[in-house]
């Protein structure tokens, strides 16, 4: 059973299934943050897609460098201290930790589920990102029907 939680809507998505594909970035030296992208199919024939952005930093207690960085009284292992306000990961008691945000895309068929792998610019334009792309072919040699799916896209 896979659990996914989509932080939009605040919701558990669950599901018995098999992974199709997977992609991440390779995280940014600069930033320590990076994106991940998951698909699946479940059970019953639905996908699933699961968009995460993830982050490694870690703020001093106080600093106003996140609006959605949360308290913490401890930071994991390879949390990476932020240059800008410098916390002390050794000798502080409280810091702002970047919060991990997921997305979850639910489609009864191929086609609605490469469509919520694109992306739009501020132009509007839809684009698919190399991340996205990635596990989108990696699904696609998983699954005849994505793949089917996957060569041509149908516009209004
Ligand atoms: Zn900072």
């Amino acid at each position: 059973m896979y659990e996914l939680h989509d932080d939009t809507l605040g919701q558990t998505v669950m599901f018995d299934g098999v992974q199709l594909g997977f992609s991440t970035t390779e995280e940014s030296l600069d930033t320590h943050r990076w994106t991940e992208v998951t698909i699946y199919r479940t059970a019953a024939g639905a996908y699933v897609v699961c968009k995460a952005g993830l982050s490694r930093i870690v703020h001093a207690y106080g600093s106003n460098c996140s609006s959605t960085a949360r308290t913490v009284d401890a930071t994991y292992d390879d949390a990476i201290a932020c240059v800008k306000c410098q916390p002390d990961l050794v000798n502080d008691e409280l810091f702002l930790e970047e919060v991990d945000r997921s997305y979850v895309h639910v489609s009864a068929t191929p086609s609605g589920i490469i469509e919520s792998l694109y992306s739009t610019d501020a132009n509007g334009v839809t684009y698919m990102t190399t991340t996205a792309r990635r596990a989108l072919r990696q699904a696609s040699a998983a699954d005849a029907d994505l793949s089917r799916a996957s060569t041509t896209r149908v516009i209004a």
